[in-house]
This record gives structure tokens, sequence and C-alpha cells, in this order.
């Protein structure tokens, strides 16, 4: 299954690939996660990803360009990927589209979480991570024997830097510009499905299964 999770920030893709990667056996392939990586290693490329990343800006295409490449070449990809948040500007699903063909792998789907954008806020601001676990959080959403359950164990309710409001409010704007025009190109190449996510985490993941085996 090689498929591309689309979708606003605080959509519930990272979540989502999470699940089908334990499920499926197959890498989730996260932009943001590698990104991240770079800037906790401290090299000078993360330094300046770090600006980007805080300002709520996209990183150059070139430079995701070059991660996905590499990454998809690995062999723990060849039976299939989920990626999360890439692509996210056509350029970057031209190029995408070229590589999987050079590969002879080609896109399944391109599954776009749909949902609410005021809904968004709520789960960007409150989203938190347990320093513990990786778990995924929300401080209005989880409920209080989760949100302990971390905490009680040692763990803290870690939120990322580009989770406060200023920065959120950019990265949907850029999402709206930049991204969004994504949903018009998938569908025009017939790979595009659609799943509501407005719901719990377990009842999103159904819809999605579901959207899958429509094949
Ligand atoms: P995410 O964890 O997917 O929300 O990504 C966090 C940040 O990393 C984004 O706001 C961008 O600054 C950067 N980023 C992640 N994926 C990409 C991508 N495909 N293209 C450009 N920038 C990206």
């Amino acid at each position: 299954m090689r498929i591309v999770l689309l979708g606003a920030p605080g959509c519930g893709k990272g979540t989502q690939a999470k699940k089908l990667m334990a499920d499926k056996n197959i890498p989730q392939i996260s932009t943001g996660d590698m990104l991240r990586e770079a800037v906790a290693h401290g090299t000078r490329f993360g330094q300046q990803a770090k600006l980007t990343i805080d300002s709520g800006n996209l990183v150059p295409d070139e430079v995701v360009l070059g991660i996905i490449s590499e990454r998809l070449r690995r062999p723990d990809a060849a039976d299939g990927f989920i990626l999360d948040g890439f692509p996210r500007t056509e350029r970057q699903a031209l190029d995408l589209e070229e590589l999987l063909d050079q590969l002879e792998t080609p896109l399944d789907a391109a599954v776009l979480l749909d949902i609410d954008f005021e809904i968004l806020m709520k789960r960007l601001t409150g989203r938190r991570t347990c320093s513990l676990t990786g778990q995924l959080l929300n401080i209005h959403f989880s409920s209080q024997e989760e949100l302990d359950a971390c905490t009680n164990a040692g763990g803290e309710l870690i939120q990322r830097e580009d989770d406060n409001e200023k920065t959120i409010t950019s990265r949907l704007d850029v999402y709206h510009a930049r991204t969004e025009p994504l949903i018009e190109f998938f569908s025009s190449r017939g790979q595009l499905k659609i799943v509501d996510a407005v719901g719990s985490v377990d009842e999103v993941y159904e819809r999605l299964l579901e959207a899958l085996q429509e094949g």
C-alpha cells in the first residue's frame, strides 16, 4: 500500500498514519518528523530549518524532495509507505509523481482527512506528546486517565514549539494557499479519497480503512 495522507495541520494525519503503520507494517514517512530530527541534531541545516518551521512557513521544495527521494529508496519502503505531510506544494506533488514513476511504484491513493477549520485550532493548541512513550495526546480531547498515565509514570506532556497560536494561524494560511490545491491535483488523477476526520481516533481510522478498501 502506497498512500499520501493529505489534510490541514491538526487534521490527525500523524495519529492515523501511526495506526496504519502498526497495522500494515509499512513505514510512516513524515517530512515534519524528519525535519524536527535534523533540528534536534543542531546541524547548520537543522538551524535553518528551525527558523522556517517556527515561522509556520514551508521549507524549500528542493530540501524536502531530497529527503523524500533518499527515504523512499530505503529497503523498508519497498513494500509500501504512508506519506504524512508530503507533498505540500504542487511542485512536490509533480516531483513525487516522477520519482514514483522512476521507481515503478505508483501511488494507490491520496486520502484527504477532511475537517472543519474551527476544530483544527483546538486540536493544534491542545496537542501534546508524552515524553516517555511518544504517544500523541490532547489536553482538550484525551481522557484525564490517558494524560495522567503519562505524567504519573514520570513523563512530561510536551507541546511542539510551532503549536502556538501565531504559528498555527500562519500554518493554516500556508495550507490554504499552497497545499489545498493538491486536492484538485489528486482528484484529476483519479487518486483522491475523502475521509470525514471529525470523530474519535478509532472512528476516523475505521473510515480510513474503508476508504482504502474501496480500491
Ligand atoms: P508537520 O509536522 O507536517 O506539521 O510539519 C511541520 C513543519 O515542517 C511545517 O510547518 C513546515 O515548516 C515543515 N515541513 C514539513 N513537511 C514539509 C513539506 N513537505 N514541505 C515543506 N515544509 C515542510
